[in-house]
């Protein structure tokens, strides 16, 4: 039976404990991926893009269902969304569902939105969908593999896939997901059964990687104990700098019969429960002992060895510019060094007015709090471009990435590259965009958690992830946390 499926978007990932909020114009300013888009653009601006949105649209239309499009908007992750970015949104998606009538919504949301008002943003977001639908039409979620799931999100939506992969290169295959299910959801009468466990403890974001374990080997029991049950699971691994009731890892189910749903859910609980010293077991290093491995290793490496200052990461609200890991690199005199992305918007603009061989005679330094010592140069001017390219990453493939007005500055061994659009680097044409062969620097430093794997562990002698100064603390324990329901370990417990 063709369906007309109403969809959307509004994807943020909230760290509270940044204090610049997230505004309008900061859904306006797509760097990663296309800009807040309303209506019928809908319908084209995602076309080919890793995300829900343009999976579910594509799959769902093969099965025949018409689309009507209300509204997608996302911002880099960043402090509390604005009552103004929130209810401009809201108020879109309610307005579009109340002018057509629709046997069906798929939203694609984070999972972790904080607002000015409402702590659980998507639960607020999903109680108005629902206040205008009714409680006949279902609503299908995709979100996040870093969602912090509430129980209102749980009870308000009939469906919710989330991301199984971080880097999460299955982005788009959420919203194929919900599409795919969506027979099954319809058949699950007179609502789909459901459920919610959240976990005891905490997990440091880096330590959630798929590419390494225990999350990879997680999934991978998810995935088998939905193929043996029927019952669609979910894994989060939450966001943890979010000082709010439901931060942290949880499971959630969606099924026909409520004790196949609570039993599948259980054994996929017990399963990260079992996991949690394997995520204590995790160690990062001190930003001056990584550089000094880093170095022994290039010796005799062929390959770059791959830095993450895991602690400025922009795809967790940091501000992309502490200066603690490129002045450790200078200090030890590191050689064919390359670090990135450092959000400096005057910098690059300087960078543009000065031209290639000029000289800027400091960097960085504009900001407030840890790791904003200024760096003193000369810097000299290597390269500039538009910082636009196409990525090739299969984490978001295919998107035009925007870093806006960008240059390469070099001192000594080491050279920074310099953008105007904060985010981080998840394709290697970040770098390469702008004559930077990554083949031929011994190490590259991203200001990046997890997502760059997806774009540069296939290069790398040696990922190791390091700390330098910066607000996205690695240890969630570092944060003093207010509103956190009672019981939760801040950091996974070793056996
Ligand atoms: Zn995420």
């Amino acid at each position: 039976m063709a369906l007309r499926i109403a969809v959307g978007g509004f994807l943020h990932e909230t760290n509270t404990f940044v204090d610049r909020p997230t505004g309008w114009d900061d859904f306006v300013t797509a760097g990663p991926w296309p800009t807040a888009t309303v209506g019928e653009g809908i319908l084209t601006a995602f076309r080919g893009i890793n995300l829900a949105i343009a999976q579910f649209m594509n799959a769902a239309e093969r099965a025949g269902h018409r689309m009507v499009p209300l509204a997608w908007a996302g911002a880099m992750p960043g402090g509390k969304v604005t009552d103004d970015a929130f209810e401009r949104m809201a108020g879109l998606m309610v307005d579009g569902l109340r002018r057509t009538p629709v046997d069906a919504v798929f939203l694609e949301l984070h999972g972790a939105m904080v607002t000015a008002s409402f702590d659980d943003g998507e639960g607020e977001l999903l109680r108005r969908v629902r206040h205008v639908v009714g409680p006949e039409v279902p609503i299908l979620v995709s979100l996040d593999l870093h969602a912090n799931v509430s129980a209102q999100m749980v009870e308000i939506a009939d469906f919710i896939s989330s991301y199984r992969t971080y880097p999460h290169v299955d982005w788009g295959a959420s919203g194929e997901r919900c599409a795919t299910w969506l027979d099954r959801v319809l058949a699950w009468k007179p609502r789909p059964a459901r459920a919610l466990r959240q976990a005891p403890f905490l997990v440091p974001v880096t330590t959630g990687c798929t590419y390494l374990e225990p999350a990879k080997g997680l999934y991978e029991t998810l995935g088998r104990i939905e193929a043996e049950t029927g019952v669609h699971l979910s894994l989060n691994m939450g966001f943890p700098p979010a000082d709010i009731h439901d931060v942290g890892p949880s499971v959630t189910a969606y099924g026909g019969d409520q004790a196949r749903v609570d039993q599948a859910t259980d054994r996929v609980f017990e399963a990260l429960l079992a996991a949690e010293p394997a995520f204590a077991a995790h160690r990062p290093l001190p930003v001056e002992e990584a550089v000094q491995e880093a170095l022994r290793i290039a010796r005799s490496a062929t390959r770059p060895v791959v830095l993450a200052d895991t602690q400025d990461n922009p795809g967790a609200g940091a501000p992309s510019n502490t200066t603690g890991l490129v002045a450790e690199l200078l200090r030890q005199k590191a050689q064919r060094a390359v670090v990135g992305v450092f959000h400096d918007p005057a910098a690059a603009g300087q960078a543009h007015a000065l031209g290639v061989g000029g000289t800027l005679a400091s960097l960085g330094g504009h900001g407030e709090g840890p790791g904003q010592e200024p760096l003193p140069g000369p810097w000299r001017v290597a390269a500039l471009s538009d910082g636009t390219f196409r990525g090739t990453s299969p984490m978001l493939r295919a998107a035009v990435a925007n870093l806006g007005p960008t240059a390469l500055l070099a001192q000594d061994g080491v050279e920074v590259l310099v953008a105007s659009i904060r985010q981080q680097p998840i394709h290697k044409e970040t770098f390469t965009h702008i004559g930077v062969p990554l083949e031929s620097r011994a190490i590259v430093a991203v200001k990046s958690s997890a997502h760059f794997r997806s774009g540069f562990q296939d290069i790398a002698e040696r990922v190791i992830i390091c700390l330098a100064p910066g607000v996205n603390r690695e240890d969630p324990a570092s944060f003093t946390f207010r509103n956190l329901r009672p019981g939760v370990r801040l950091r996974p417990r070793t056996a």
